[in-house]
């Protein structure tokens, strides 16, 4: 018979299920879930066969001696075991697995709607922890265990492991509430910490999604460029220690003379470098010291006989006044030598610790030995260092090639303390300490004209990754000389000239396209005529932009003939991205010249065809604005007409104001009306031989300078 297995199985699994349980008289006297079962089997049996009353009553006085509750109607498959009886509660409709495991506090009921069944039903062999509930309709899957506390909202399928008190949101609601800003409507919900992590995480992802985005493309963009590597020899793509970050680092002048045309040659392409690489959407630190103490500066204070700061700030201010009139941007920072010298001393003192570096009377040299990459950078081998280095006067030094770090002063020379005496730093040591203190270790361009390749650049190498360990710059750049009648222009051969007196006679602006009209790898050939050529060019865009803007006055509302349109605006559409081919294959000044150039042209062959309607409106503005774009990259190209007209004037000591030449044509047109030919004529000999040229046109009279 069914109910005495039952009884047999529920007594057995109290031996199975408590340790405690060892015996039989004990379970059966003084166990009151054993006792609240065995009634239970008794109740269930007569409940089933339709007793009234009486199973409810026994339930009743069941429960005050074991203090557990259980229905009639609850049906219980066999080795139900309940340990401490007192709290557990199953509900009526409640369906309980064979084998389960509950422990005190369990409440097994709920308030679901459901007729007839509000309670759970359980699978075989679960087990419930303390003060676990398990409220509503629901299913618990099959082998699950449910730890202590955790309240069970949902079926659970099986094999399954529930912990914790997952507050979930399970509903949301609106509420409405009257406040003083009258009635408003809130979501009212239980704060949930797990949704509101995950959320937290969810926005971290998207972050850090949207920053890998930025740098990929950022690479890609980057990754585009090429730049020529001395230290490699060859182009390279160029990919910045950081993606969208590019540190440079360019040797600046000594302040000691005024500059000359090779001074404005370096900076500008640094400066067309700088600009461009910003241009690409890089953040660009650019770093450009100034050399303020040197033998140079300490000869020439002797010869002006002012002290050698005053020198140095004299040739600042000179160096400024040029480069300003060149369009030369000012870098991020320009520290002074001098500014250093406690942290040039660091490095040297760093060296001598790593044997990299001895002491000799006072003087510090680095002993090149110690540095097998040696010439590196320069590709030379020995014997040509040693012939190639500057000699510095010391015959004890080790070995001919080793250079100064640190050189005592001389009576009457500037010094400064140090732990080898009173001296001041060898030239080379201060870029290294000034491109380490505001680059870091490590940095991703270093600059300079080709003739610091050997030793300045070589040395820079050799002290800072003796010093550092690791290697210095990534991408070394070094633009080409300048030759006059193809012979290298130097102060020692004194076929140099100074910006100065380039300047008195040329636009600035004139200088700084000519010396950007070649590669600035590429020697580039001076004379007075390329200057005149490059005049020729620059007001031909002047000119241009004239033109066009006399074009964007008129009336353009009609369509008009416009042929060779379509090629033109191909050429409109292509422009940018030829210009951006040419300077990311390092840096191709002349080339991306020569598109500007050829797109000038076919914009003026356009304006000869008398071009009207709205497009050629629009195609005429997009060119302006395109010039103006690649102009501001090259820092040419930003004056107006007027403004260039004017300089021309001035440059060319034409000896008439624009007002003055203004009246002189009012004058002309005069005689013109009066048909007085003779005096027309000679109103306009007159000016051609001051060098304005008068152009009669349909409606009005222009003049231009003469240029070249
Ligand atoms: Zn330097």
């Amino acid at each position: 018979m069914g109910f005495w297995n039952n009884v047999k199985r529920d007594y057995n699994a109290v031996f199975e299920r408590d340790p405690a349980a060892k015996n039989s008289l004990e379970v059966i006297l003084a166990y009151p879930g054993f006792h609240a079962i065995f009634f239970h089997r008794v109740n269930h049996f007569l409940w089933k066969i339709g007793i009234p009353v009486v199973p409810r009553l026994l339930s009743h006085a069941v429960r005050f001696f074991t203090g557990i509750e259980i229905h009639p109607g609850a049906k219980i498959g066999p080795g139900f075991f309940i340990d401490h009886g007192m709290g557990v509660v199953i509900g009526e409709t409640a369906e309980v697995g064979e084998d389960c495991l509950l422990y005190q506090g369990v409440t097994l009921g709920g308030t679901g709607k459901e007729k007839g069944k509000r309670h759970p039903t359980m699978g075989n062999n679960v087990t419930v922890g303390t003060g676990s509930k398990i409220l509503g309709p629901i299913r618990i899957g099959n082998n699950v265990v449910i730890g202590a506390n955790s309240v069970i909202l949902k079926s659970v399928p099986d094999n399954s492991v529930c912990v914790g008190v997952p507050g979930r949101v399970t509903k949301k609601k609106i509420i409405r509430m009257t406040t003083e800003e009258g009635l408003i409507e809130v979501m009212d919900y239980f704060p949930d910490p797990i949704v509101e992590r995950l959320r937290g995480l969810e926005s971290q992802v998207e972050a850090l999604t949207k920053r890998i985005d930025a740098m990929e493309r950022l690479r890609d963009k980057g990754g585009k460029m090429k730049i020529y590597n001395t230290l490699t020899g060859r182009k390279e793509e160029f990919i910045p220690l950081t993606p969208g970050d590019v540190k440079m680092y360019v040797c600046g002048v000594t302040v000691y003379d005024y500059c000359h045309i090779g001074h404005a040659r370096s900076a500008i392409v640094f400066d067309v470098m700088n600009r461009y690489l910003r241009y690409k959407g890089n953040n660009v630190m650019f770093v450009k010291n100034f050399t303020d103490i040197d033998d140079k500066i300490i000869n020439r204070s002797k010869q002006e006989g002012i002290s050698w700061d005053a020198v140095a700030r004299k040739y600042t201010e000179e160096y400024y006044r040029d480069m300003d009139a060149l369009g030369v941007g000012r870098p991020d920072l320009e520290p002074k030598a001098t500014d250093y010298i406690k942290e040039m001393i660091e490095i040297i003192k760093g060296l001598i610790d790593r044997g990299c570096a001895y002491e000799l009377e006072g003087s510090v040299y680095f002993e090149v030995e110690t540095f097998p990459e040696y010439g590196k950078l320069s590709k030379r081998d020995r014997e040509e260092m040693i012939a190639g280095a500057r000699v510095e006067v010391d015959e004890r030094k080790k070995n001919p090639m080793d250079f100064a770090l640190w050189k005592r002063s001389k009576e009457g020379e500037p010094s400064w303390d140090s732990p080898w005496g009173a001296g001041r730093p060898g030239w080379h040591i201060e870029c290294s300490a000034m491109s380490i203190k505001h680059l870091g270790e490590e940095f991703d361009i270093h600059g300079g004209g080709a003739d610091l390749i050997f030793p300045h650049h070589e040395n820079e190498i050799a002290q800072s990754e003796s010093f550092t360990g690791k290697p210095f710059a990534k991408y070394w750049i070094h633009n080409g000389f300048i030759t006059i009648d193809k012979e290298k222009m130097s102060k020692s051969l004194g076929n140099f000239f100074t910006v100065k007196e380039i300047l008195d006679k040329f636009d600035p602006e004139i200088l700084r396209l000519f010396l950007l009209s070649t590669h600035y790898r590429s020697p580039i050939e001076f004379s007075d005529e390329q200057l005149r050529e490059t005049e020729i060019s620059l007001d031909r865009y002047y000119s241009t932009i004239l033109r066009i803007n006399a074009s964007l006055e008129k009336d353009m509302t009609k369509e008009g003939p416009h042929n060779a349109d379509k090629n033109f605006e191909a050429m409109v559409l292509q422009f940018r991205e030829r210009f951006e081919e040419a300077m990311d294959d390092d840096f191709n000044t002349a080339l991306a010249l020569g598109h500007i150039f050829e797109f000038i042209r076919d914009l003026n062959r356009f304006l000869d065809s008398r071009p009207s309607g709205p497009k050629v409106k629009e195609l005429l503005q997009k060119s302006k604005e395109l010039l103006s774009e690649v102009g501001k990259v090259l820092n040419i190209f930003r004056r107006t007409p007027e403004e260039w007209y004017h300089s021309l004037i001035v440059k060319k000591k034409i000896g008439l104001s624009e007002k003055e030449i203004l009246e002189r044509i009012k004058e002309r047109q005069d005689a013109r009306k009066k048909k007085e030919w003779e005096v027309s004529d000679r109103i306009r000999k007159e000016l051609d031989e001051k060098g304005i040229i008068i152009e009669d046109k349909e409606d009005r009279t222009g003049w231009r300078v003469r240029v070249g």
